[in-house]
């Protein structure tokens, strides 16, 4: 079902920067998901499978910008202002039927359709107009106010390339071209499940020891944002053919695997085992804070991800290397976020060569600026750290210390739909 090679993740097991990490993902990943087309009410997130070229032009006739009158420009005196006979109107979508004459102007509004003979147009605001006749100042450019055929889009352009993943805007675009439907990547089949003896599901009677499982639920918030169907395998108990057999038969149907917890290095636990026994299974020890090592693996052809437990390294590690895993299979172009400059309300001192992530909320100073300040208890066990802040300050791998005022890069969480 993929195209990705037979052991894409293969990796010598040396500590790795998040840096390097993300270079590799990126060129090893590809596109899995093939085309299709949907209906445009359908579009909205998923990922253009084919460049969007322009059946018509935007807009399809030339157009007027303004409310006012529209003329030749040759009508204008050479200096001075022009008084020009009204003779007709245009109205958008109601065009004039005659053609505008010399020394004649027509009473036009935004979107009409130029009339023929015309090719300037002045703003009402900027007219006298007395009776019949329209009183233009003089200093105007010819072609003002004339919004050109194509002059948005031409016919034949790219209006947004392949591997767009389509916002709004794209969609409106879509809808201007004449687009009923569009060419997309199909979405991406992602299985997603738990494990671990503590685990149940929210709601349930908490055993001694026993604790929620919150990661399935935030991940599959995390997942609701892209172009993915997610099928919930629940919490797989800790039986080695019972984990096998669902493993198994997840792979053959999915896309890509997914799971926090229970992959640690060292750990006794029958994911790990099923996916080695099933496939290959890699650590990635990434220099990165919060996050343990990462474990990507492959059962047949399709990938699987394995999330540390804690929620805020989970949270993190499925930010920064699984969602571009998911958007780059899906087909996007561009698969990291972009971080924003803002101002640090803070000292920190930090591991060479680590990346870091502090959960952090902005205020908007007096200064104009947005300063970043870290919830104060940064465990990677502590969901408030999420629930109260804006987004993630990424410290890079060369940072080794923060000062009051420092520039800091941060990532806000709505750039991730989070
Ligand atoms: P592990 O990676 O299995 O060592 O788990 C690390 C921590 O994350 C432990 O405290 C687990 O109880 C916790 N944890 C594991 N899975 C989940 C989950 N699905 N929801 C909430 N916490 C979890
Ligand atoms: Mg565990």
């Amino acid at each position: 079902m993929t195209q990705l090679a037979d052991d894409c993740f293969a990796f010598g097991g040396k500590l790795m920067s998040a840096g390097e990490a993300l270079g590799l993902l990126d060129r090893r990943i590809g596109t899995v998901a093939e085309a299709e087309t949907v209906a445009l009410d359908e579009a909205h997130g998923r990922i253009l499978a084919a460049d969007l070229i322009a059946a018509q032009p935007v807009p399809p006739h030339e157009n007027v910008a303004v409310d006012g009158y529209a003329f030749a420009f040759a009508s204008l005196a050479p200096s001075g202002d022009s008084r020009l006979k009204i003779e007709g109107r245009a109205a958008a979508g109601k065009p004039v039927s005659g053609a505008c004459g010399p020394g004649t102007a027509v009473r036009v509004f935004t979107g009409a359709v130029m009339p023929a003979g015309a090719d300037t147009v002045v703003m009402q605001e900027d007219v006298i107009v007395e009776g019949d006749f329209v009183q233009v100042p003089h200093g105007l450019k010819r072609g003002a106010n004339r919004r050109k055929v194509g002059e948005d889009v031409p016919s034949g352009g790219v209006a947004a390339p392949k591997g767009t993943r389509l916002r709004a805007q794209e969609i409106g675009l879509a809808a201007a071209l004449g687009q009923t439907a569009l060419q997309v990547h199909r979405r991406l089949r992602v299985a997603l499940f738990s494990t671990g003896d503590e685990l149940r599901e929210p709601g349930e009677a908490l055993p001694p020891g026993a604790i929620p499982d919150s990661n399935r639920a935030m991940l599959r918030a995390l997942l609701a944002e892209l172009p993915v169907t997610v099928s919930d395998l629940g919490i797989l108990r800790d039986r080695a053919s019972e984990v096998r057999d669902a493993l198994s038969a997840a792979a053959a149907t999915h896309d890509l695997l997914l799971t926090s917890a229970g992959v640690s290095t060292g750990e006794e636990d029958h994911v790990r085992a099923a996916v080695e026994a099933l496939g290959q299974l890699h650590f990635w020890r990434l220099a990165i804070k919060p996050g343990r090592p990462l474990a990507l693996g492959q059962i047949g052809r399709t990938p699987f991800v394995g999330l540390p437990g804690n929620p805020v390294a989970s949270m993190v590690c499925f930010l920064r290397f699984c969602r571009p895993i998911l958007l780059r299979m899906a087909g996007a172009q561009r698969i990291e976020p972009v971080l924003y400059a803002v101002r640090a309300d803070f000292d920190h001192r930090k591991r060479l060569d680590r990346r870091e992530w502090l959960r952090a909320r902005l205020e908007r100073r007096d200064d104009g600026a947005l300063w970043a300040k870290p919830f104060p208890r940064q465990g990677s066990g502590i969901l408030s750290s999420l629930v109260q802040s804006d987004g993630l300050v990424e410290l890079g791998e060369e940072v080794t210390e923060v000062k009051p005022g420092s520039i800091v890069a941060f990532l806000p969480y709505t750039e991730v739909g989070v």
